[in-house]
């Protein structure tokens, strides 16, 4: 295609934003409105009037999005678009990291820890410190490290820093500083870097290094970013400082979808952008070509409930389309299968395929109900993170021995293959292993591998037969062996399959066949004609980024329903969509309820998600679920009440609640659970469950008085019995004609006056 063709499937604004020529350039729009296409066609457009693929630097939210927008401009301008530096901040930062180790004391083939990683080695130094890991949990710990990595602030910036300290201080958490030295250290001496380190060290490198700074800032005669309202300040300033020189920037984004609060995103970044870059062009692009304008309206009626938020209008031209269903099930197994069943018939009544449907849900754990009712159906589906296959532990312990063959000083890895399969080598084996290594002022390996000069007991054996058996893998990588000889030897010589064969559960089968699948995937990279380096740790460093929300697809099959939190289908899009599990507490979330940023930044998921839908949407609840093993009542979603009411379908609630009295035993029996469980209190069954009128929008109770008429969302009609207003929660006790006398918090409560 010449770039003519694609300039006239562009509006004006978008046009001049594929056409802008040099300086920067600031897209800030809504959802669906073409950003992502003109950065593609942009990329695309610069390749044909000569610039050098090499030279152009494009940073993306996920690696599947930067693999769609390589494909789309290889479509344009072909194969040259594979020379474009395109990514993730962290896979294309830890690219060049990787060039560039030796500056900051590390060798290219350094390791990435995953999050469990840095977790585990946490563990391991509270404990070492015998410090409370009730107090200092290391999840609150890795957190914190995080947080202070993201905003550039080092161990010893953290220890100097009093006012930096104070949170922490008033947490009784004390010591953080010194746990983020000791961390720090740690990584470093293992030969590795964990996720924010891959930012944080280009920071550092870019800040102690001029001249490499200089070769970059010189390389990327262009840089584009996508969804620049979720950088945080260390990325941003990477991306500043590399476009200091030429100045052609251009940020593309959506503060209404700006998700990422915690992670240390900063909207300030887009309004700092016009003060680092005065004479930033900004072009505003207000027409959305993804959704029906049904989907358009209810997503800007829910946003425009968030307080803070940039001025933006969008608007479309596409059809209407139909009403929102919104399906209310007795369970989450019933959600499940609602849904399930939704995707089947309208698969069929409009010749659909899998793929075009999306479940969207708030967390991960969320997934199995529609797991197991898609696989009832026979729907194929895929999750996008979550249970993702490199997460799963037997390839995990795998890859810890592949780490381990190529970089001995990967303590993390080590850690996790020591004893594995069993050999007897028990945890205060590991730690005098690692006492007698710091005792001796030498590494870990170093002590295993002379196991002999160390020390003596029962436990020389096994550790020595550990050491040779690592000795023998590092002579396959010396004589050069490709990553799959390497590999599959190791699965065997290891033992790591055998075991696996052995345990005939089926569990074991499963992933005895997933390591199998990890040897099938090595084989696939060695055999690639794009595979030019075919070593262990060239291999290594290919999956070492594969996050959670970038699973590869099974054998090329595309078709199948997407599954996947809110939070990864940020910038995609699907022909239908269904967002479940809409109920408080899930979403918005628990843990969002205390402030008006984080409502706000819920809102806004909320928001993302509803964007996604092309043709269709539907928003499920489910009235009961588990949650830590135990069933627990659940409350429809305040998020249900936000959009505008005329654009939702709510007779698919009175459909299933009239499906409910007549279906089959599982329902009945989620029923009585439900009943059995909650005893105490009268239950919501399907008989006494309420449809809430149609316009059912919860009114101002403020005036609320001893025997006014209600109507509560879930609890259907009632009589105020007695009101509590004197604390600082305002409370209701209501007596409904169903469900009998509740006591309301009328801050949450779904009420209406009559
Ligand atoms: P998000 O904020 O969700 O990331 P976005 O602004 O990046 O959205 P795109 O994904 O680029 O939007 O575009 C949304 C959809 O609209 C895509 O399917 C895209 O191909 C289509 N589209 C964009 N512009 C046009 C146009 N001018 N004509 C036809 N289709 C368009
Ligand atoms: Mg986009």
């Amino acid at each position: 295609m010449n770039h003519n063709d694609y300039l006239s499937t562009l509006n004006e604004p978008q046009r001049e934003a594929v056409l802008h020529g040099n300086g920067p350039l600031m897209i800030i729009a809504g959802a669906g409105s073409g950003k992502t296409r003109v950065l593609t066609y942009r990329i695309a457009r610069l390749i044909e009037t000569g610039v050098d693929p090499f030279r152009i630097l494009s940073l993306t939210f996920t690696n599947k999005a930067s693999g769609e927008m390589r494909s789309r401009i290889e479509g344009a301008v072909g194969t040259e678009a594979r020379n474009i530096w395109m990514g993730t901040f962290h896979s294309v930062f830890a690219k060049i990291l990787r060039i560039e180790a030796r500056y900051l004391g590390y060798t290219s083939d350094f390791s990435i820890y995953d999050t469990d990683d840095s977790k585990s080695l946490l563990r391991s130094i509270i404990k070492e410190y015998n410090l409370d890991d009730k107090v200092y949990k290391a999840n609150v710990v890795f957190n914190r490290i995080s947080g202070a990595k993201n905003r550039l602030i080092s161990a010893d910036d953290y220890i100097n820093n009093a006012i930096i300290q104070q949170d922490d201080e008033a947490a009784k958490m004390k010591e953080i500083g010194r746990l983020y030295k000791t961390y720090a250290t740690r990584c470093f001496q293992a030969n590795a870097m964990d996720f924010d380190d891959l930012l944080f060290n280009t920071n550092v490198l870019f800040r102690d290094f001029p001249d490499v700074l200089y070769k970059y800032q010189h390389k990327f005669q262009h840089v584009m970013v996508d969804e620049f309202q979720d950088t945080n300040v260390s990325q941003y300033l990477i991306t500043r400082k590399l476009s200091a020189v030429h100045r052609n920037i251009v940020v593309v984004g959506d503060d209404a979808q700006s998700i990422y609060a915690f992670r240390g995103a900063n909207i300030e970044n887009i309004l700092n952008f016009e003060k680092d870059f005065p004479d930033v062009r900004v072009i505003k692009l207000e027409q959305n070509y993804r959704s029906t304008s049904t989907i358009v309206n209810a997503a800007n009626s829910v946003i425009a409930r968030n307080k803070s938020q940039l001025e933006k209008h969008t608007f479309t031209s596409n059809e209407e389309g139909s009403l929102i269903d919104v399906i209310k099930a007795g369970s989450d197994n019933e959600e499940g299968r609602l849904i399930a069943t939704a995707i089947f018939e309208e698969k069929m009544q409009k010749a659909l395929r899998n793929e075009h449907f999306a479940i969207l849900y708030r967390t991960n754990a969320q997934s199995r109900s529609f797991e197991e009712a898609l696989r009832k159906l026979g729907i194929k589906y895929r999750i996008v993170g979550g249970q993702s296959f490199y997460q799963r532990k037997e390839i995990k312990d795998l890859l810890a021995y592949l780490r381990f063959t190529v970089n001995q000083r990967d303590e993390e890895a080590f850690k996790r293959i020591i004893n594995l399969p069993k050999r007897g080598i028990g945890d205060t084996t590991v730690a005098k292993i690692a006492v007698t290594a710091s005792e001796n002022n030498v590494a870990i390996w170093d002590v295993v591998a002379n196991i002999n000069q160390y020390g003596t007991g029962r436990t020389i054996a096994p550790i020595e037969g550990f050491g040779t058996l690592i000795k023998s893998f590092k002579i396959l990588v010396e004589e050069g062996k490709d990553a799959y000889e390497i590999s599959s030897h190791i699965a065997k010589a290891s033992g790591i399959l055998r075991e696996l064969y052995e345990d005939k559960t089926v569990e074991g089968l499963s992933r005895y066949e997933n390591v199998q699948e990890l040897l099938n995937g090595i084989k696939e990279f060695v055999d690639s004609d794009e595979t030019e380096d075919k070593s262990l740790s060239a291999f290594l460093q290919s999956v070492s980024l594969l996050t959670n929300a970038d699973e590869p697809d099974d054998n090329n099959d595309h078709d199948r329903v997407t599954m996947m939190t809110i939070h990864s289908a940020k910038g995609l899009e699907f022909r239908n969509v269904f967002i479940v599990g809409l109920e408080e507490d899930l979403f918005p979330s628990q843990m969002m309820l205390e402030s008006r940023q984080d409502l706000e930044e819920e809102r806004r998921l909320f928001y993302v998600a509803i964007t996604r839908a092309e043709k269709k949407l539907s928003f499920s609840y489910a009235e009961s679920r588990y949650q830590w093993g135990r069933l627990k009542m659940c409350e429809p979603s305040r998020f249900l009440l936000e959009v505008e009411q005329k654009y939702l379908n709510v007779n698919k609630m009175v459909q299933s609640a009239l499906e409910r009295d007549t279906t089959p035993p599982v329902t009945t029996f989620a029923r009585n659970l439900v009943q059995r469980k909650t005893e105490a209190k009268p239950a919501v069954t399907a008989a006494t469950s309420h449809v809430p009128s149609a316009d059912f929008v919860p009114t101002d109770t403020f005036d609320l008085a001893e025997g006014d008429k209600v109507e509560h969302l879930k609890f259907g009609f009632g009589v105020v019995t007695k009101m509590d207003v004197n604390g600082t929660d305002r409370k209701a006790t209501v007596k409904f004609d169903l469900v009998g006398e509740k006591t309301l918090l009328l801050s949450f409560a779904k009420l209406r006056v009559m």
